[in-house]
């Protein structure tokens, strides 16, 4: 018991996998996902993917097709109230394109009280939690929402944000920040819904029917959390980033030119960095190597140290799709 509050003090990393369900208009389509069970998920591969025509992979825990976005969310929670502790949290949604990111930390499209996201339900437990704490610290909240395109960081916030490009910095005081996106003052719940509402129309601006920008750009809702210990006046900070990455999947070099192949090679350089930084944290090296991407440089004092990681990946259950589910699952085993 000691030993795990320990661990839990030193920080740590945990992946969970969740499964796609088939989506309506799929009608019998083949599966991948041979069978799952608590941490293990083995998928069904064709010959030219190994001999055994089976691969397992196991992880903290396997969510199938038909868990809820409470239940996804139950194992979220202690999180929060580690960035009401002072601590730093990163959660991150990894997958390739229409694989369920953006389900779970958003939801779906029509939204409902059931189907709402982790980052809804995190603000919501924040805002519940810190009422619960009121008699005896009074909490802060700003939310920043930032979008970074082609190794470049916007502000989601501002209208006109997306032409204007921001620096990431990193200060004794306030730690790494991007001190000219904007930092809105929260103080419930329908406070965030509508901030995420505005993220979400000026991300689709920069975005057309055939140009889908949100799957080719890593989307970053950042929680500042600041607390006062009313009895000692001693003050904590902490921090919660919900990120919902571009897709993983990866581009045939020989079908995209130009532009796309330019987002194409930032998102790959990107994605190796975020895994680069994991597994170096999970290995406990020495050298971490946050600078070679700007995902990587804003999130550094949120990854390793004291702070807590959880990736959720993401596979879709179509054998179509085996390929990137296979590379989707070989990132996340070396992470975990
Ligand atoms: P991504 O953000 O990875 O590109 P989306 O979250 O947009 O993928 O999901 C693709 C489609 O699948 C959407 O229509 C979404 O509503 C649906 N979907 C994803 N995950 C689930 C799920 N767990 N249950 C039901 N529908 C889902
Ligand atoms: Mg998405």
């Amino acid at each position: 018991k000691l030993y795990n509050q320990v661990q839990d003090l030193k920080g740590s990393i945990r992946v969970y996998c969740r499964v796609r369900p088939f989506l309506p208009g799929q009608p019998n389509k083949l599966s991948s996902v041979d069978h799952f069970e608590e941490g293990n998920i083995t998928i069904l591969t064709p010959s030219r993917y190994g001999k055994e025509g089976r691969k397992s992979f196991s992880f903290n825990k396997v969510f199938g097709p038909y868990a809820s976005q409470e239940e996804v969310f139950v194992d979220t929670q202690p999180l929060i109230r580690s960035v009401l502790d002072g601590y730093n949290v990163c959660i991150f949604a990894y997958g390739q394109t229409g694989s369920g990111k953006t389900f779970t930390m958003s939801g779906p499209k029509e939204l409902t009280e059931k189907s709402r996201g982790v980052n809804y339900r995190a603000l919501n437990d924040l805002f519940l939690l810190s009422a619960q704490r009121k008699e005896t610290f009074s909490y802060n909240v700003l939310v920043q929402m930032i979008e970074i395109y082609n190794e470049q960081v916007r502000d989601l916030l501002v209208s006109d944000g997306l032409n204007r490009r921001l620096e990431i910095r990193n200060s004794t005081q306030n730690g790494v920040n991007v001190p000219d996106a904007n930092l809105v003052p929260v103080s419930s719940t329908s406070d965030v819904i509508e901030l995420m509402n505005i993220g979400q129309k000026n991300r689709a601006v920069g975005a057309t029917a055939l140009n889908d920008r949100s799957s080719r750009s890593h989307s970053c809702l950042t929680v500042h959390v600041q607390g006062r210990d009313l009895t000692s006046g001693n003050t904590l900070r902490g921090c919660m980033h919900l990120v919902d990455l571009a897709g993983s999947e990866r581009v045939d070099k020989s079908e995209v030119t130009g532009d796309r192949l330019k987002e194409a090679q930032h998102i790959n350089k990107s994605l190796s960095a975020l895994g680069d930084v994991i597994a170096s944290l999970a290995q406990k090296n020495s050298h971490v190597p946050y600078r070679n991407s700007k995902l990587t440089q804003l999130l550094q004092d949120s990854l390793g140290g004291q702070a807590k990681t959880l990736m959720f990946v993401h596979i879709s259950p179509e054998m179509d799709a085996v390929g990137e589910t296979i590379s989707t699952l070989k990132f996340a085993e070396r992470v975990a």
